[in-house]
């Protein structure tokens, strides 16, 4: 059996490895595809220490740094379930069974998309997923959030204090924001809220130069010309293979305590599939790192 399994090559699984290795003891990771989000990911400014950096670069180098340890890495292995027996036993999508005594769970996120003509085609070209990373790109331009949810106005209001002008289309006739986040979101000079749109396609040559949607009560469609468009309808967690064999909040986010624990004994979890408040690769890599510690901990006392 391994001391320490990892599930989930991204950032999180990553450093959580390589803080098992280190510690001298079995290590394994299983990943679905190693890099996790990261993989998908342009421009990274926001890595403390590096400028300026490319997601598959930042990639490569985390596997560097993984292969130098003796670190048993089964790549594009999918993981289907997980049991506490006298042995934490992971059962992959092949049929295989993995035994282990602590496991470090992290599988990370993916953004809801919304679907419409344009997202995929623009991604990365004026289409964005994340304010705190991309945000600083639109600087002087015009941009959209879609969704008016708490993440959507948060977006917004970030946003309005560096780009020129914020359009929140949300679908519901209502934003479903907190109040005070509302009331700021309404205090601003540079920010149209509308409501009850739906968003038909993103437009653009080579990259996004606007979006249409439709107003659901009239059902005219309005056209708006802007740099960037940034989806805020939910960051979903990678854990509904998990069922409820552990603690898991509405979202689906991974309870986790200080060390990283998790509610199944000798299980613990990491990143964004956690319910961390903030979801960012530095964060991730952190938070790994406390799972690692947390299940050497565990496992001294055991
Ligand atoms: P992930 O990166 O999501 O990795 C999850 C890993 O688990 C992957 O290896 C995946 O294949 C694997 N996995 C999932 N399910 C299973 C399963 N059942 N079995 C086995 N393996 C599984 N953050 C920043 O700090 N700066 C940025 O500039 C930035 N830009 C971003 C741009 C985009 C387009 C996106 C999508 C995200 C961006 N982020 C950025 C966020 C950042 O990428 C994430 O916070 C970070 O990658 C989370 O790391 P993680 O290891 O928790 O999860």
């Amino acid at each position: 059996p391994y001391d320490v399994l990892v599930v989930g090559g991204g950032p999180a699984g990553a450093s959580a490895a390589i803080y098992a290795a280190r510690k001298g003891i079995r290590t394994g990771l299983v990943a679905e595809r190693f890099g996790g989000q990261v993989m998908d990911t342009l421009g990274i400014e926001n890595f403390i220490s590096m400028t300026k950096t490319e997601g598959p670069k930042l990639v490569a180098s985390l596997e560097e740094h993984v292969k130098d340890y003796n670190i048993d890495v089964m790549n594009l292995q999918r993981a289907k379930g997980l049991e506490k027996k006298d042995l934490v036993e992971l059962e992959l999508e092949n049929g295989a069974v993995l035994k282990s005594k602590t496991v470090i769970l992290s599988t990370g996120a993916r953004w809801r998309n919304v679907g419409v003509p344009g997202e995929a085609e623009f991604k990365n070209k004026g289409v964005a997923y994340c304010p705190h990373c991309d945000g600083p790109l639109f600087e002087g331009k015009d941009v959209a959030v879609i969704g008016g949810g708490n993440s959507g106005v948060e977006a917004a209001i970030d946003l309005a204090g560096i780009v020129k002008h914020v359009t929140v289309l949300e679908f519901m006739p209502e934003l479903k924001a907190d109040a005070v986040l509302q009331e700021r979101l309404n205090s601003l000079p540079n920010v149209t809220v509308v409501k009850n749109a739906q968003t038909k396609e993103i437009t653009g040559t080579d990259k996004v130069n606007g979006i249409t949607y439709i107003d659901r009560a009239t059902e005219e469609e309005h056209h708006v010309e802007l740099a960037g468009v940034f989806v805020q309808i939910g960051l979903v967690p990678n854990t509904e293979w998990l069922g409820d064999s552990l603690e898991k909040t509405r979202m689906g986010e991974i309870v986790v305590d200080k060390h990283g624990a998790t509610s199944m004994p000798g299980v613990f979890a990491a990143g964004d599939c956690t319910d961390s408040a903030y979801k960012q690769i530095i964060i991730s890599m952190g938070s790994g790192a406390t799972a690692s510690l947390g299940a050497f901990d565990y496992m001294i006392r055991n």
